[in-house]
């Protein structure tokens, strides 16, 4: 099918990178064609002219050098020109018949001379055309007398029909007299000017144009096979929805910018695909996690309107059902926190707080739960620990290990908080000899919602809300630091946090669904 061009079309198609590419690559590499035609153009031209004023050169030593004489005629009171040469020696001849095409020899007043046996007159048709022009042959005259050594003249002149001809200039003496002769042998530029026009001609209108159709054409197909793959990295990357993230665009294995495009696409891919599992994950946690609470309430709510006839019944069902309301309020107070968090809405108000002093407080709030657990609860971190950070948060990421810690460790174990500065920065660690988190578990429990199973069978307060640790890395992150956790199942647990002692300016504060730096 033929299909019109239509200007949108033409505009398109000259906006576009395919177009761009061969017109700046035409509009150089013309712009070469053209400098290295030119160049080579005045050297050949150069080349050309060098050889005839080298002719000329010739010429003018063999005329000097013993062909032409001129001599005092003492009969006729003058001087005549005598061409003094073997008539019969071809050579000879030609090179005199040379000589002789473009010559004049007159004297210092510009009066032409002649011949002593023919009598013809010295010049040559070519320069009766041309013309003599006698107040530059007296100038010349005047110019050897004043220094015999000065170079040649050299003239371009042309004819009547335009013809230029390279005429060298000079003087010859008489010998006996010292009397001067200005003698000038040209020879015609007409066979350069013609290779040169021919050379032209074909160069600029040949050559370079089919060069640069050639060139062109060549530059349109290079360009093409260039913007293929970038082609199907759009038409890939417009196959990408939310709902097929694990499209990914296949790497041409080059090893060339192209593929560094691709790869960092792909990566950009991989990061919008973990973040859209994340989200979906978190959804169906959300869910799940109010799920729970609300079943719990409509039964209670159930019992009561059914099955309770004792007010203590009805009590019971109430309080149950206020309980699963407080988890349920929990439950979204964290969720909102979590969403500030990640929105950047939470920012950090930055303050001096003393560690030491900070760690001994929590220790002491900690004190009275520890004891009803029978736990032992020690503190060790020296004030003027000083740091640059928020305090709420950093007091809640402490609360969240040490309510942690005492949460899981047994009767009779031990829980230790302690904080010390170390070069720039600050280590702050909670250890426990509680239960211990086995090794599988440790990659996921940063994860929101994430709880160790078997937690589940373990009474009543124990089932957190399993947003506590998320926190802690979110907070840690937040302030430019990381957490690491080293557990042994039966032995204890024990969480570090780094942080830089001066806050820096925090780049995400993205919750990460990942264990933070560890
Ligand atoms: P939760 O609200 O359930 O405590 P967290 O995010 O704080 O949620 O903790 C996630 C899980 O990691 C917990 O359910 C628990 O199984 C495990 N865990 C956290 N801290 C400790 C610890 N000190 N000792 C043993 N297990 C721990």
């Amino acid at each position: 099918m033929i299909r019109r061009w239509r200007k949108r079309d033409l505009r398109r198609l000259s906006r576009g990178l395919r177009f761009r590419l061969t017109a700046s690559y035409a509009i150089l590499f013309s712009l070469i064609l053209i400098g290295v035609a030119t160049g080579f153009r005045l050297y050949l031209q150069k080349t050309l002219n060098e050889q005839v004023e080298q002719d000329l050169n010739d010429y003018w030593i063999s005329a000097k050098g013993g062909y032409l004489r001129i001599f005092w005629d003492r009969g006729s009171h003058q001087y005549f020109a005598d061409w003094y040469y073997d008539d019969t020696d071809p050579d000879e001849r030609t090179l005199v018949g040379e000589i002789k095409k473009v010559f004049l020899l007159t004297d210092r007043h510009g009066n032409v001379l002649l011949d002593y046996k023919t009598k013809e007159r010295q010049i040559s048709s070519t320069f009766e055309d041309i013309g003599i022009d006698k107040a530059a042959i007296r100038r010349r005259i005047e110019k050897f007398q004043a220094n015999p050594t000065a170079p040649p003249d050299w003239d371009t002149r042309r004819d009547s029909d335009h013809v230029r001809y390279r005429i060298r200039g000079g003087v010859i003496l008489n010998p006996e007299t010292q009397e001067p002769f200005y003698v000038a042998i040209g020879e015609s530029l007409d066979p350069n000017d013609k290779i040169l026009a021919r050379y032209t001609l074909f160069v600029y209108s040949l050559v370079i144009p089919g060069a640069l159709i050639l060139g062109s054409l060549l530059g349109w197909a290079m360009a093409g096979s260039v913007l293929t793959p970038v082609r199907e990295v759009a038409q890939t990357a417009q196959r990408i929805t939310g709902s097929n993230l694990s499209l990914r665009i296949p790497s041409r294995q080059a090893d060339d910018e192209l593929d560094y495009l691709i790869l960092t696409f792909n990566r950009m891919i991989d990061r919008l695909d973990a973040s859209f599992q994340q989200m979906k994950q978190f959804s169906t946690d959300v869910s799940h996690e109010l799920r729970t609470p609300i079943t719990g309430i409509r039964g209670q709510l159930e019992v009561a309107l059914f099955t309770a006839k004792t007010t203590d019944q009805y009590r019971e069902a109430m309080f149950n059902a206020l309980q699963d309301i407080d988890r349920l309020s929990q439950i979204v107070r964290a969720l909102l926190l979590l969403s500030q968090a990640e929105s950047g809405q939470l920012v950090l108000q930055k303050t001096r707080v003393d560690l030491g002093e900070l760690i001994e407080d929590l220790a002491e709030q900690f004190q009275i739960p520890a004891e009803a657990a029978g736990v032992h609860l020690s503190a060790d971190a020296p004030r003027g620990c000083f740091l640059t950070a928020d305090r709420v948060q950093i007091e809640r990421m402490i609360t969240n290990l040490l309510s942690n810690a005492v949460k899981f460790t047994p009767e009779g174990g031990r829980v230790k908080v302690s904080a010390f500065a170390h070069d720039d920065r600050i280590e702050i660690t909670v250890e426990d000899t509680g239960r211990g988190i086995p090794a599988e578990h440790l990659p996921h429990i940063f994860d929101r919602f994430y709880r160790v199973p078997g937690s589940g069978t373990a009474p009543v307060p124990e089932q957190g809300l399993g947003l506590g640790l998320s926190f802690v890395a979110w907070i840690a992150k937040a302030h430019g630091g990381s957490v690491r956790v080293d557990s042994s199942p039966g032995e204890g647990t024990r969480f570090t946090i780094t942080l830089p002692m001066e806050l820096q300016e925090a780049g995400s504060l993205e919750l990460a669904g990942q264990p933070a730096g560890s």
